[in-house]
């Protein structure tokens, strides 16, 4: 594996942990459909047992996104929210956690909903801005669960600043790195020591399959981990586990594709009359655009933008031909939403306005169409 490091992301990605299978030859990981395993004799095993425990399809992507972010140990869920569960299930009753502001409606649900019954407490803060942040500690802090950039605002937060402060404090930071994806932004190489992921979006990448993962940077969570992955038993199945592990093949090529459209949309919406405001950490103007190059490789694909007139809203999101209106992102096909009753609809009406999350705010995932087609599409729709 150390030496698998050393090989350039994009070759990783097509070749994963051990590019073929060794007994057959096979280029393409087979997808292991069996619940269970015949063991040779009393105490013995190939190793595998059964499936909700490990299974060879799964076990490829867990050491494929292992490798990839760079960290010791991956574990693939059923979706993303299964692995944001798991890793909040490493705290218990009077534990507080720090929490990005600006945050996937669905994990600030998990939170609000199912964290707070288990008696955990949760403070949510712009975690890029460092006095809030100190602000915000107190004895009982554990960790930092943190988006960057944040969703659907796209504000950056320095992972190298945050993770000193978390070892300072003992307490653990927590990387949700859905929106650039390893080929982009390598938390743990920041000193993070944990990330999850939607695997349904960047890393699947063609809107066809739930995923979730979350890699380690320490063995000494590996045990913890383990144990919530096989007994609360939300694992990927084995032919979504091959779904994933086809769509990373060709991440590289697909992001590459999908941030050069982006910066081509997020320019030509920033000089639109129609256009109020865009959130896009690729321009220059954006206030995170420094930190966020001196610790991504690039700012995605992920585009949020304010229009003037609330009216245009719907004309929007009824008219746009190309661009499909539906939920989900980082997939090939370029879709847009509208956060404040989609994705942040859990988030109370007064929070979200003073996030920006306004009703005139939408957000574009751009995929890998032709630029062109896509700016006509949002021109004409914009009326
Ligand atoms: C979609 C998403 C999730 C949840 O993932 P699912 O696969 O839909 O369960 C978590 N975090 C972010 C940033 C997301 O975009």
């Amino acid at each position: 594996m150390s030496e698998k490091r050393k090989i350039p992301m994009d070759t990783l990605l097509v070749h994963g942990q051990s590019s073929f299978e060794e007994r057959t030859g096979a280029v393409s990981v087979p997808i292991y459909q069996s619940a269970t395993f015949r063991h040779p004799g009393l105490h013995e095993s190939t190793g595998y047992d059964y499936s909700r425990l490990r299974n060879p399809t799964r076990d490829e992507l867990e050491n494929t996104i292992a490798l990839l972010e760079g960290g010791r140990r991956g574990f693939a869920f059923s979706s993303g929210m299964a692995a944001v569960s798991a890793a909040l299930s490493l705290f218990g009753r009077g534990d507080h956690l720090i929490v990005s502001e600006d945050l996937y409606g669905g994990t600030y649900r998990l939170f609000e909903e199912f964290g707070r019954k288990s008696g955990l407490e949760f403070s949510y803060v712009d975690t890029g801005d460092r006095s809030e942040v100190e602000n915000s500690l107190r004895e009982n802090s554990r960790a930092f669960f943190i988006e960057t950039p944040t969703n659907p605002l796209m504000k950056i937060t320095d992972l190298k600043y945050l993770s000193s402060l978390a070892k300072d404090r003992n307490m653990l930071l927590i990387v949700d790195n859905t929106f650039l994806t390893p080929y982009l932004q390598r938390p743990l190489a920041l000193g993070a020591d944990m990330v999850v992921h939607s695997g349904t979006k960047y890393l699947g990448g063609h809107n066809d399959t739930l995923a979730g993962l979350l890699v380690i940077r320490g063995e000494d969570l590996a045990e913890p981990m383990e144990l919530v992955q096989k007994t609360t038993g939300a694992v990927l199945s084995p032919f979504d586990s091959w779904l994933i592990l086809r769509g990373m093949k060709t991440l590289g090529v697909r992001l590459a594709r999908q941030e050069e459209n982006a910066l081509r949309i997020a320019r030509w919406l920033e000089g639109d009359s129609r256009v109020d405001r865009v959130f896009y950490p690729g321009l220059p103007g954006h206030d995170g655009y420094e930190l966020n190059r001196s610790q991504a490789d690039g700012a995605g694909a992920m585009i949020s933008f304010s229009v003037k007139d609330r009216a245009m809203v719907e004309r929007i999101l009824r008219k746009v031909e190309i661009i499909l209106f539906a939920e989900s992102l980082g997939g090939v096909e370029s879709l847009i939403t509208y956060p404040a009753v989609q994705t942040h609809a859990a988030i109370p009406e007064e929070i979200r306005n003073r996030l920006g999350v306004t009703d005139t705010l939408l957000r574009l995932s751009v995929g890998i169409e032709a630029a062109e087609d896509l700016i006509r599409d949002l021109d004409r729709a914009m009326g």
